[in-house]
């Protein structure tokens, strides 16, 4: 069966983000690929075989059911991190899987003790500290009762990292909560190691940190965005241009193209509505490309009388509403536009190009939820 759009993922596009961030960080931080949200709308399966052929071990995932996806696809044995969701019925499975995970909370640490005793194996786990982001994470008063429960439960657990997370280092307005965080974290560590309970990882950095924060890469960075070929934000890019090789200027490279194409053609006369009510009447005759694509993929309302794409390498704007499951684009000026034809949502035709920057920016939507909210029952294939 026939899907009416589907996605492209470039394996040379991440090949090279990947060659850019391993010269960033050094030869001595490990890189943990996040792969929540679908891999950042990528396709978790997709991600993890290109990631372990550019020799990544590590990953990173929200909840538990996105890591048994990363399990089953893995070919490497690569490790495997929960940094958020899971329920205590799956701990035994995890635990034995040998998939890690955060914890932030006494219960959670006790379900896991529980588990591990259960399965005769250690739990692996990182153990999460609020540092100022505010969401979850062991507080600092927690933290000797934190110690007497790992001196208490030696045998259940292998302490595999310390971490925390960033409120927001993308961005220069957060700059001393970042800092703050930093020294808060660092505090923590000192703690622990004055109470000789180490950690195999010391992990804090996602993108933007391990971009404009050196000191935070510490043992592993926890990569999403930027290895899928964005800057974090725009103000991340400006920040790091100067330092940038001269002849790599733009290292990040967009993976995902989305593409489908001309479902049928028609010409509309000047003065005729198109699509439902009235909010574009053709200012002239015209010739209208429909286009089998909606709200319901993921192509938002708001881009009504708005987006563009491309057809025949020339970008043409969609006219009167989106719907569900089509739009209209004005290809009056395009000669022999046909059924078929390819139509780029995002990606490159010919000489242009429509960035997911672009895109979001029309459909006020973030990088990181444009490309998550693309449906999962789109086929994405990796090509070359
Ligand atoms: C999503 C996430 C990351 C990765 O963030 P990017 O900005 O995409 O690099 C890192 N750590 C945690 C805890 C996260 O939730």
């Amino acid at each position: 069966m026939q899907h009416t759009s589907y996605i492209e993922i470039s394996k040379s596009a991440y090949q090279k983000n990947i060659q850019f961030i391993k010269e960033e960080i050094g030869p001595k931080t490990q890189i943990s690929i996040v792969v929540k949200g679908n891999a950042y709308g990528h396709g978790i399966e997709n991600i993890v075989t290109m990631a372990e052929e550019n020799g990544i071990r590590h990953f990173s995932t929200f909840s538990a059911d996105e890591a048994l996806r990363v399990f089953l696809s893995s070919q490497n044995g690569s490790e495997i991190m929960i940094m958020g969701m899971l329920q205590d019925e799956d701990l035994v499975e995890l635990i034995l899987k040998g998939i890690s995970f955060y914890v932030f909370d006494f219960e959670r640490l006790e379900a896991a003790a529980n588990a591990a005793k259960i399965t005769g194996y250690k739990a692996k786990i990182h153990v999460e500290v609020e540092t100022g982001f505010h969401r979850t994470g062991f507080e600092w008063e927690e933290r000797k009762k934190l110690v007497k429960f790992f001196r208490d439960h030696s045998d259940y657990f292998e302490l595999k990292g310390l971490c925390t997370h960033y409120a927001g280092a993308e961005s220069i307005a957060n700059y001393v909560r970042v800092r703050n965080q930093i020294k808060q974290y660092k505090q923590f560590k000192k703690w622990f190691d004055s109470q000789n309970i180490t950690f195999d990882k010391y992990h804090t950095a996602c993108s933007a940190a391990t971009l404009l924060y050196p000191e935070t890469k510490m043992d592993m960075v926890r990569l999403g965005i930027a290895s899928y070929g964005f800057w974090p934000t725009q103000e991340t890019y400006m920040y790091r241009f100067q330092s940038l090789p001269d002849d790599n200027k733009n290292p990040l490279k967009r993976l995902i193209s989305w593409k489908s194409s001309v479902m049928h053609v028609k010409s509309v006369k000047m003065g005729e509505f198109i699509g439902y009510g009235s909010s574009y009447m053709a200012p002239r005759q015209m010739t209208i490309a429909l286009v089998p694509i909606g709200y319901g993929h993921g192509f938002s309302r708001i881009l009504s009388n708005q987006g563009k794409v491309l057809i025949s390498g020339v970008i043409v704007s969609v006219v009167g509403t989106v719907t569900m499951n089509s739009i209209a684009v004005d290809v009056t000026d395009l000669k022999n536009v046909k059924k078929g034809d390819e139509v780029v949502l995002i990606g490159s035709q010919g000489d242009n190009e429509i960035s997911v920057a672009s895109f979001g920016e029309s459909s006020q939507q973030v990088n990181y939820e444009l490309l998550t909210r693309l449906p999962q029952d789109i086929p994405r294939k990796v090509v070359d």
